[in-house]
């Protein structure tokens, strides 16, 4: 595609500061060194607009949250990030847009270390792929399969603020208070991948997932994979303080922290007895963790509001149970559910 080794140069290459990068963008391929004694993590998220954030979302957001995903998904496994590949369709040449676009992607890149080292840049309609590549001692990766019965659920963060932004972004149900409108924004637009609390949590933690799809969906796979159930207690579930006011009941706000997706919390399992350590190792790296329940030997999820047990009215987002789209789901599940005044 004409200009494309002119754009590649342009806004998808940086000085290399990894020693572990023998030959990066270029090239036919890029030529690493992966640690002695550690396992490559490896992840791959696609970002479509229109999909999988409205198509209007401005370009520094889409390069930060594209990366964003991708580094959850290492920090989901407890592994330190180190190098990334871009796979990008464009349906223009748009400077200003890539401009904005690679600023918001390094912005991300930068502080992790993480090193752009290749890609591929084709003509359609927007698409974003990236895929990322850490490293994680065998013994200490964060598997989904390794949750035990006894072990406490917790959660970093707060849940369910990116749901309420996507509400307000869809024009569905705005937030006037400019405030808490770009407080939520932010979190459903530049997600913070909990990276430092993964890695504090390496040695401590059993299992752990991302919360992309929303609490109960992805805690669900945890359980799947390890054969065990979870009972969760609904007034310990950790919500912003902007969430709280900017719905009308607590019910939506708990609704929306079980139920809603892009949050890209950590849920971890931790054996009861290694609890205060993990939480004081994750509160140290600036980050709250909130215990939020226990894992059972009965399978399946209980949930309980104040000793009453509890039915939510939505279990998130899943791509593959009807041909909806999360942004088109967001319209018709959660902001109908959620957002409207129950009767
Ligand atoms: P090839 O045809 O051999 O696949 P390309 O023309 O696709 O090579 O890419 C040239 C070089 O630029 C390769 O090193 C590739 O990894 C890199 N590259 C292409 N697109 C991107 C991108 N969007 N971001 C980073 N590197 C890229
Ligand atoms: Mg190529």
């Amino acid at each position: 595609m004409p200009g494309e080794f002119d754009l590649i140069q342009r806004y998808f290459t940086r000085p290399n500061r990894r020693d572990d990068v023998a030959l990066a963008v270029g090239d036919d391929c890029a030529l690493l060194t992966v640690p002695a004694g550690q396992l490559l993590a490896v992840s791959t998220d696609t970002l479509i607009a229109g999909v999988h954030f409205p198509v209007d979302t401005a370009p520094y957001d889409i390069g930060w949250k594209a990366l964003a995903v991708n580094l959850s998904d290492l920090a989901a496994m407890g592994a330190q990030p180190a190098w990334a590949t871009l796979a990008i369709t464009l349906p223009e040449f748009n400077h200003p847009w890539l401009q904005a676009f690679s600023a918001g992607l390094f912005a991300l890149a930068e502080p992790h270390k993480l090193a752009l080292v290749g890609g591929d840049t084709t003509r359609g309609p927007l698409s974003i792929t990236i895929t990322v590549h850490g490293f994680v001692p065998a013994p200490q990766a964060l598997r989904r399969d390794a949750a035990q019965v006894g072990d406490v659920v917790a959660v970093t963060g707060t849940l369910g603020d990116a749901g309420r932004a996507l509400a307000h972004a869809l024009g569905q149900s705005p937030i006037t208070d400019q405030t808490d409108a770009e407080w939520l924004l932010a979190r459903l637009n530049r997600p913070s991948p909990r990276l430092a609390a993964a890695l504090a949590l390496r040695g401590i933690g059993h299992a752990a997932i991302d919360i992309s799809d929303g609490l109960l969906q992805d805690l669900q796979h945890v359980l799947n994979r390890s054969g065990v159930g979870a009972a969760l207690q609904m007034e310990s579930l950790p919500l912003s303080a902007a969430l709280r006011r900017q719905t009308t009941t607590e019910q939506q706000a708990v609704e929306l922290a079980l139920g809603s997706g892009d949050d890209y919390e950590l849920c971890v399992t931790i054996p009861a007895a290694r609890w205060p350590q993990a939480q004081a190792a994750v509160n140290a790296c600036g980050v709250t963790l909130t215990r939020i329940g226990r894992i059972t030997a009965t399978p399946g999820l209980a949930l309980d509001w104040n000793g009453a047990a509890f039915m939510p009215t939505q279990r998130g987002y899943d791509h593959f149970k009807d041909s909806q789209s999360h942004v088109d789901q967001a319209n018709s599940n959660q902001l109908n559910s959620h957002l409207k005044e129950r009767s």
